[in-house]
């Protein structure tokens, strides 16, 4: 008899029989093991792409989250990883950083099956990525130096960074290895520890993670891994008497949770890297509206628009409006969704029922205000049984439009008009969020202009989502503050101590 697999081309069969192949780690890691969740409780990890069970998950809560804060503690004390000298830790992030590349294949499958993401950008994108931010941090810190005041001859003043101690790192679902990496690789390099808590949507990759860590060198303790709930392990972790410092990345809403959590606990550091509504500015003299438009469509459809700086508002000289939707609409047409697992495959499925409907749910919204349905507009693939949205265009978007000034966090795009320079700044600037947005023009002038008017993390001029690991990355206004990426990272997981030395 002819099955589906036969039928597939030979790359899908590849994959889908790795897939089958995978040994999925389902418990929490503590202190060197893995270990179910004290209560015995799991939840179900949906594969967004069919809407089957690929596994249970351990739901840890609040005696999972005072275990492995006081295993983290334990570790950090002992100072087996603090005082293990930078070039012990540069060698264990290395390594750990090595056995990520040679576990690509397999991480990224969990990925895709986990939050729908395509293979293709999985495997090329956000495990390599993840990868070298951890040896980045390994690289980077047996070559950062402390400070000497320049005080008096009478003394000697040393400024020390130090670690913070336990750090806990809260991230979501759309790019969870590479959010992880984002906070494991500087907080870990600088000596803390670390337990990182996924998102309910997306935790395989970071259970498989602590495994790797351990046979890298990390030593129990140092990182632990504790799938869960936000409401529930997020929170107890949050509140947590005995952790120094949350570094989160995720919705506004949540960061203004974190923010209300360490006031009513201990004070703890918080680092926010938040939500997004990035504005994509176009302006006539724009002089590749080809290279605009793909750059657009790519800005926001990347990821199935599951991206914090996604760009969710053109905003668009009314001259060009006409001929860069007529690009833009070319360039959407080629990225259809697909099965995740098909290496040819450029936008995968949304992450889960409710994001669906999350985003169904804007569409409606925009068709009810007003705005035009240009392109797209509804659920495909739905005899998967998967989570699917067609690329979205909505044109005569007014800014003021919830289609325009809230986070959708899917394939929708909003075209908004200006006539001058001011009024493209004002529309810009006119959001609560500020983590990143992009200019095109030919005039230099203009670029300088308009990127220092624009109140938003990275600017880019003529391009979008450029990204170095070397390149800071985080929010301005309500998207955050603290910075992911770059030496600048580490400096928000240590604190600053002065040692004052009289001399005689
Ligand atoms: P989310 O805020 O719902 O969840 C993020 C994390 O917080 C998850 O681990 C979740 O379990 C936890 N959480 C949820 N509710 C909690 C609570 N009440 N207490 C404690 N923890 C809680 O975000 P999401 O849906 O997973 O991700 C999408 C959001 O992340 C978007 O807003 C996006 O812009 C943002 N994001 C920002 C960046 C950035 O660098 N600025 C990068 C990626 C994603």
């Amino acid at each position: 008899m002819t099955t589906m697999t036969d039928l597939e081309a030979p790359e899908v069969r590849d994959v889908r029989r790795l897939a089958e192949d995978l040994d999925i780690r389902t418990k929490a890691f503590i202190d060197g093991e893995y270990v179910d969740a004290a209560s015995g409780e799991t939840f179900a990890r949906i594969n967004p792409a069919t809407g089957i069970e690929i596994t249970r998950v351990a739901a840890c809560d609040t005696e999972d989250v005072d275990r492995a804060v006081s295993g983290a503690r334990a570790a950090f004390e002992s100072g087996v990883w603090r005082d293990a000298g930078p070039k012990k830790r540069k060698k264990v992030l290395l390594r750990l950083a090595a056995l990520m590349d040679e576990h690509a294949d397999e991480l990224a499958l969990l990925e895709t099956l986990d939050m729908g993401k395509p293979i293709r950008d999985a495997r090329r994108v956000d495990i390599p990525s993840a990868a070298e931010c951890i040896a980045y941090y390994g690289e980077a810190i047996d070559k950062v130096y402390d400070e000497v005041a320049p005080t008096s001859e009478s003394s000697v003043v040393m400024i020390r960074r130090e670690p913070l101690g336990v750090v806990g790192a809260v991230v979501p679902w759309n790019f969870p290895t590479l959010m992880a990496a984002w906070k494991l690789g500087p907080a870990l390099a600088t000596g803390n520890s670390v337990i990182l808590k996924p998102a309910e949507q997306s935790p395989l990759t970071a259970i498989r993670l602590a495994e790797l860590g351990a046979e890298a060198g990390l030593p129990a303790g140092v990182l632990q891994v504790l799938p869960g709930f936000g409401e529930t392990a997020g929170q107890a972790l949050g509140r947590h008497m005995d952790v120094d410092m949350i570094a989160f990345t995720g919705s506004t809403e949540v960061g203004k949770y974190f923010l209300r959590y360490s006031g009513e606990s201990n004070m703890k550091r918080l680092a926010l890297e938040c939500g997004g509504k990035s504005p994509f500015v176009v302006f006539p003299d724009c002089d590749d509206l080809d290279a605009a438009a793909a750059a657009a469509a790519w800005g926001v459809f990347y990821n199935q628009g599951e991206v914090c700086n996604a760009a969710s508002r053109l905003v668009v000289h009314e001259d060009v409006k006409d001929a860069l939707l007529e690009r833009i609409v070319g360039v959407a047409e080629r990225i259809r969704p697909g099965d995740p697992l098909d290496p040819k495959t450029r936008m995968g499925a949304i992450v889960d029922e409710t994001q669906l409907d999350r985003v169904l749910g804007y569409i409606d919204a925009g068709k009810e205000e007003g705005a035009t349905l240009h392109l797209g507009g509804s659920r495909v693939l739905e005899e998967t049984g998967g989570y699917f949205v067609e690329p979205t265009i909505f044109d005569t978007v007014s800014n003021d439009m919830r289609i325009a000034r809230e986070e959708i966090f899917g394939p929708v795009l909003s075209a908004i008009t200006f006539t001058d320079e001011d009024e493209a700044i004002r529309i810009a600037n006119d959001t609560v969020y500020g983590l990143a947005a992009a200019v095109w023009t030919s005039d230099v002038n203009r670029a300088h202009r308009a990127a220092r008017a624009i109140r938003a993390g990275v600017v880019w001029v003529n391009t979008f989502d450029a990204g170095d690991i070397s390149s800071p990355f985080g929010g301005f206004k309500q998207s955050g503050f603290g910075r992911d990426k770059s030496l600048h990272a580490m400096e928000k997981f240590t604190d600053r101590k002065a040692i004052w030395i009289q001399l005689k």
